[in-house]
């Protein structure tokens, strides 16, 4: 998503698993970036089956709009049950049994596969609701917006791509990804300009963290690693990065501080005025690297 001036850039925070720090990073820097630019930053809570920046943020949410997508319905009287909407449907979303078509909207994407293969136009379209966007602002200038999920729906990935598409070209974006590396996590960091990737140094967070390497490389996102509890574990994750030439952007020590400040809903740099610059400077190094 290259924007066409200055250091407009996306900038995907992501993690290999959930509770490694990734919202703590993501409304941080978010906060620290607002002091140097202010009015020109959007933290993005994609993160949309748990959506938790606003409680670091503390956001005044100024409107609330649905996210629909279309699913099927089916005409009875039009249908020949031929079973093509079922083979179509890569959730089985859609299923014909005999004299039966029977949809489960909870599974279903809103790809409308299912209508475009039937013979008969048996099917219509209909809109369902799967999610909210809720926008407002934090801090006076930071623009919040975040995405969440219907309790019960199965298919985040149309909701992350309605918070997505809030990104404002003339800003700096900061898009808080899910855990992990499922659709998602790879829906949110798809065309970012780059991932900031949290880690443990421990061994299951080395493990996490080559994971969401592999895939920034195959999504072909330039990525980087902060580390988070930096003193816990061993020295695993700084060998990796040293080994895979990955910028190791930043290291929150593992301090009470630090935990009793998110515990409380402060980000770092609320919590602790000298983490603005470190900060600052983790965007610094992504946009010299974006920019050589
Ligand atoms: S493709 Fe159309 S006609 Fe065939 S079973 Fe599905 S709804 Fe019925
Ligand atoms: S719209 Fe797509 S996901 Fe939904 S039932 Fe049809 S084929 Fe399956």
């Amino acid at each position: 998503m290259s924007k066409s001036n200055d250091n407009n850039f996306t900038i995907s925070v992501a993690a290999g698993k959930g509770g490694t720090g990734k919202t703590l990073v993501a409304t941080s820097l978010a906060l620290a970036l607002d002091e140097q630019y202010p009015g020109r930053i959007q933290l993005i809570d994609c993160d949309v089956e748990e959506p938790n920046a606003d409680i670091l943020l503390h956001p005044q949410i100024s409107s609330e709009e649905p996210v629909y997508i279309l699913v099927p319905q089916v005409d009875l009287e039009e249908c020949i049950y031929c079973g093509k909407c079922a083979e179509a449907c890569q959730f089985s979303a859609i299923v014909v049994i005999r004299q039966a078509v029977i949809t489960f909207p909870q599974l279903c994407a809103g790809c409308g596969a299912c209508s475009y293969v039937c013979p008969t136009g048996a099917i219509t379209e209909v809109q369902r609701q799967v999610g909210l966007l809720s926008k407002g602002s934090a801090e006076g200038t930071i623009e919040f917006i975040q995405g969440r999920l219907t309790v019960g729906d199965q298919r985040a990935t149309p909701v992350t791509r309605a918070a997505k598409d809030c990104v404002d070209e003339k800003m700096i974006a900061i898009l808080d990804a899910p855990p992990g590396t499922a659709c998602p996590m790879q829906e949110t960091i798809e065309d970012s300009d780059y991932c900031i990737l949290v880690t443990e140094p421990t061994p299951f967070g080395l493990a996490n963290l080559q994971d969401s390497v592999e895939t920034c490389r195959r999504m072909d996102v330039p990525c980087g690693v902060i580390i988070n509890r930096h003193g816990v574990g061993n020295s695993g994750v700084e060998q990796y990065c040293e080994n895979e030439n990955l910028p190791l952007l930043l290291r929150i020590p593992q301090q009470r501080r630090i935990a009793e400040a998110y515990s409380r809903g402060q980000t770092l740099a609320a919590a602790d005025n000298q983490w603005m610059k470190p900060l600052q400077k983790v965007f610094d190094q992504i946009t010299n690297l974006l920019t050589d």
